[in-house]
């Protein structure tokens, strides 16, 4: 359950559940309902009773805090009829937390040491509202803090000291693999009659294929008594597939494409320089969200209009007169220019109509076209993307750094050297 009225307006999404139940997954839950509810009593009592009658556990999140509106604890001690004792333990502990930041804690904050009777404590590493861990029958029940970077390591906690034996020794385990480069339809051609009897064996796989933009995912999910147990299935499934989808399949181990492709620069010692028009430095912005990327991003220029394009990258004028802005050759002469400036071995050139405006007929709008240049070689293509404004970008973004995890990948050769 996921308390806070925030979580029912447009401007907050409830993800603190999909950590939880990923999680609770792998020992064995098996997840009946989530639900969001704002931050109000009879709201959450309600549901709180409903579930008693049924659920094993019930975790819930947010509303612990020291103010009125947080409501979880107190909702959650009416239900069991429990009255509340104050943990000198931990006021004492909110109260050295203010004063190491040179503050003075507030007396409001004492309702977080407010503890149901028999409720255990739960450590909070990272915040002053402490967790908290009560046994109702046969429904075991825990409360953490809403902030994600709070409820993470607690939830990780009482996983391991709590709930990993309750879920009845066997867990889901899942693996994905990512994709990239190939439509939908092509991949499930390929890999179904891989995967399809699978499903049948004697420890079976089932398979999600989740097609998101710019990138397809395959979800193979297996119960096993153990991470071992279910490599043993899933680690050769993996493989099979890897060899039937070849160079499409860029991650098996959740790693994001910018992720692959700057480990590959690292692991070969290249810097990358970008001149990006219709992108508008969106493909910089993920290379850059990798920790690390200032070992191998030299730099970016947004080259928007025509005048931009000759000035910073010496595209030439004649060029984008013959070719027009959207075309190969602009592309990489993009490439050239930012590489020269740069000095990098890598260079990669961007240029294509977002649209909603700006297409002809024979280039209309999506139409994409990507330089990336490596040492002496080369790479220009064109793409036609569909959709709207910012899924045109987010496509150019992916294909150019698809083109460059291609290009960066040891080859054959190379392989038998
Ligand atoms: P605090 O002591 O920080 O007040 P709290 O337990 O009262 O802790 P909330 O006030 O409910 O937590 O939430 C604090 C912030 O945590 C919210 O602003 C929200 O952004 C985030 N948060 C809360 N619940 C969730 C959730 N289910 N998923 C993602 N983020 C959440
Ligand atoms: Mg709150």
């Amino acid at each position: 359950m996921a308390v806070g009225s925030e979580l029912l307006t447009p401007f907050r999404v409830d993800t603190n559940s999909l950590f939880i139940t990923e999680r609770l997954n792998t020992v064995g839950f098996d997840v009946r309902l989530k639900t969001v509810v704002g931050d109000n009593v009879d709201e959450l009592s309600a549901l709180l009773r409903q579930s008693l009658t049924w659920a094993d556990l019930i975790v819930l999140t947010g509303g612990l805090g020291p103010t009125a509106d947080d409501i979880t604890r107190d909702a959650v001690a009416s239900v069991l009829g429990l009255p509340f004792d104050e943990d000198e333990a931990t006021v004492a502990r909110i109260r050295e937390r203010f004063t190491r930041r040179g503050m003075v804690m507030q007396e409001i904050n004492r309702r977080q040491a407010l503890v149901p009777r028999g409720a255990a404590l739960l450590e909070n590493p990272n915040g002053t509202a402490p967790g908290l861990w009560m046994e109702h029958g046969k429904t075991a029940i825990v409360l953490l803090p809403g902030p994600p970077r709070e409820m993470k390591p607690m939830f990780e906690a009482v996983l391991r000291d709590r709930l990993a034996h309750l879920g009845g020794g066997f867990g889901l385990f899942r693996r994905v693999l990512k994709i990239t480069g190939r439509p939908e339809s092509e991949v499930d051609a390929r890999a179904q009659p891989i995967y399809g009897p699978w499903a049948h064996q004697e420890v079976p796989i089932s398979t999600t294929i989740l097609a998101v933009l710019g990138q397809i995912e395959l979800h193979l999910t297996a119960t096993a008594a153990s991470a071992e147990g279910a490599s043993r299935v899933l680690g050769p499934a993996v493989r099979a597939l890897q060899r039937a989808l070849g160079d499409d399949v860029y991650s098996v181990d959740g790693s994001a494409l910018e992720e692959v492709v700057g480990a590959a620069l690292r692991e070969r010692g290249l810097k990358v320089a970008v001149a990006e028009s219709c992108t508008g430095g969106l493909l910089t912005s993920r290379l850059t969200d990798v920790p690390g990327s200032s070992g191998y991003v030299d730099r970016s220029e947004v080259c928007y209009s025509n005048q931009a394009k000759i000035d910073s990258l010496g595209v030439p004028a004649s060029l984008i007169d013959q070719h027009g802005a959207v075309s190969e050759p602009v592309a990489r002469a993009m490439a050239e220019g930012i590489r020269k400036k740069a000095g990098t071995a890598v260079g990669i050139g961007v240029t294509g109509i977002a649209g909603p405006g700006g297409g002809t007929p024979d280039k209309p709008v999506g139409t994409v076209a990507i330089a990336v240049l490596s040492g002496t070689d080369a790479r220009v293509r064109t793409f036609q993307f569909v959709g709207a404004r910012e899924m045109v970008k987010f496509q150019s973004a992916q294909a150019a750094l698809n083109m460059l995890r291609l290009m960066l990948k040891p080859s054959a050769a190379d392989g038998a050297s």
